[in-house]
């Protein structure tokens, strides 16, 4: 019989797949197209698992009954189409994990606020005392968790990639924030696909199960009014009030309701959550509803809501200098996400923004700009479609190549009680390593002053 599983990519899900494949008694082999890091080759040989690294052998590959592929890995590569005519199953690292434990898993889904929301709602769980896993894009994989660990619950981060490679998982309890423009390139540059994909977080839901979902939201509300959702359906908003189970703002005020679990409705100011801006009143309310559907007491939420400790590189301060306040938003790396940054501005804003572009279109931006932004910091290899977008909205844009020219010539600009925003609307890799690599020499940058 043939036992053999194959992991493409060897990161943190690869090797984490790999470590609970082999436990589970599969023969397995790692294949990975670049350099494996030194970390995760140590792990592999530890474990006894057989690895290559700067090439894909075909032949072996195709050995395998399934394979598990790093959610990095386009389904456009020579290696995938091969593996595909070749009709081998493809899964992701979460569908072959999700297997082998029957924790409850809450799993969460968007564009935008992935991350904050679910080390929002991990800690709540583990305020609750709750015997939880943090997983997904963040942290140790899920995988090598469910190898290593006996959590009785999991919040997972799942990307539409991660979607895509999952077919018989069921999240117990979903959460989908918003749905704008993103990653295209993966989906035929349509958005239809990328819609569908988000939505694959309600597959095998069924009525015991919850989507706890953005009712704001137009694709969002659109797809359910033409799509049968199976999950008892959960909404939130900031726009209207909700009568029945799920969370709304009015007059500054949140109110949850969950009746199975609750005496008394949630009701908070958004004074008093530790996250500001409107986009975290959204993500607030969904870790709420999860951790409240899981039955996490009302005080215990209100709590974590405000003790929580903002993450780095999303609209974190960094410092003020004479007046002049500098934050650090490398995380924004889309339109939508930008969008909500400046909307939360209340000073004067300098805006560095720009990077490798994703098919963005600046147009939702336009309004903000005039009313918020006196200049704009081009930070960017190629930065000809900013200067397009915004030369008739703003006074001066001017073009930098790297974080220190761009800080300084943004508190030249900047006057006592105007802020430095770093926005980029962009992804990073045209001149740094990652958000995080943008975000700390930024950070630097603005020390150094
Ligand atoms: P993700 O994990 O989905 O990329 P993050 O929580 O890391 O999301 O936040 C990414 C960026 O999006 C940050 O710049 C943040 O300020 C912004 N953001 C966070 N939550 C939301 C939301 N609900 N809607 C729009 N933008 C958001």
């Amino acid at each position: 019989m043939n036992n053999k599983i194959v992991i493409l990519g060897s990161g943190e899900s690869g090797v984490g797949s790999a470590i609970l494949a082999k436990q589970k008694g599969f023969d397995v082999f790692v294949s990975d197209k670049g350099n494996i890091a030194n970390k995760y080759k140590q792990q592999l040989l530890d474990e006894n698992i057989l690895f290559e690294e700067n090439q894909h052998t075909t032949q072996k590959i195709l050995e395998a009954k399934e394979i598990i592929k790093s959610p990095g890995i386009s389904e456009q590569t020579e290696i995938v189409k091969t593996i595909i005519e070749n009709k081998i199953p493809v899964i992701s690292e979460i569908e072959f994990a999700a297997r082998y434990t029957s924790a409850k898993k809450i799993c969460i889904t968007g564009s935008n606020g992935k991350t904050t929301t679910t080390l929002l709602t991990y800690h709540i769980l583990k305020k609750a005392g709750y015997n939880v896993g943090l997983g997904g894009n963040v942290g140790k994989s899920f995988a090598y968790q469910v190898a290593k660990e006996n959590f009785d619950y999991y919040v997972l981060e799942l990307s539409s990639f991660q979607l895509d490679g999952m077919f018989n998982f069921t999240a117990d309890v979903a959460i989908l924030l918003n749905i704008t423009p993103d990653h295209l390139d993966r989906y035929d540059y349509k958005f239809e696909n990328y819609v569908k994909s988000k939505f694959r977080i309600t597959q095998n839901q069924s009525k015991t199960n919850q989507f706890i979902y953005c009712i704001d939201d137009e694709v969002i509300a659109n797809f359910m009014s033409n799509n049968k959702i199976e999950a008892t359906t959960i909404p939130f908003s900031i726009k209207q009030p909700i009568d029945g189970d799920g969370a709304f703002l009015l007059n500054n005020q949140i109110t949850l309701n969950y009746k199975p679990n609750q005496n008394q409705p949630l009701i908070m100011t958004i004074e008093q959550l530790a996250l500001q801006g409107k986009h975290n009143v959204y993500n607030s309310m969904a870790a709420s509803l999860a951790s409240t559907i899981v039955n996490v007491r009302n005080e215990v939420i209100r709590e974590s809501l405000q003790d929580f400790q903002n993450i780095e590189h999303r609209l974190e301060f960094v410092a003020s200098i004479n007046g002049v306040e500098f934050i650090n938003d490398s995380k924004a790396t889309n339109v939508n996400s930008t969008w909500y940054a400046l909307e939360s501005m209340n000073k004067p804003a300098v805006w560095i923004a720009g990077g490798q572009d994703k098919g963005n279109n600046y147009d939702d931006l336009i309004d903000l700009v005039k009313a918020k932004v006196k200049a704009i910091i081009c930070l960017g290899k190629d930065n000809k479609k900013i200067i397009k977008a915004f030369k008739n909205h703003v006074d001066l844009i001017i073009e930098t190549d790297n974080t220190i020219d761009a800080v300084t010539a943004s508190y030249k600009i900047a006057k006592k009680g105007d802020v430095v925003l770093l926005s980029p609307a962009c992804a990073s890799f045209d001149l740094f390593k990652n958000y995080e690599d943008r975000g700390l020499q930024f950070k630097a940058a603005v020390r150094a002053i």
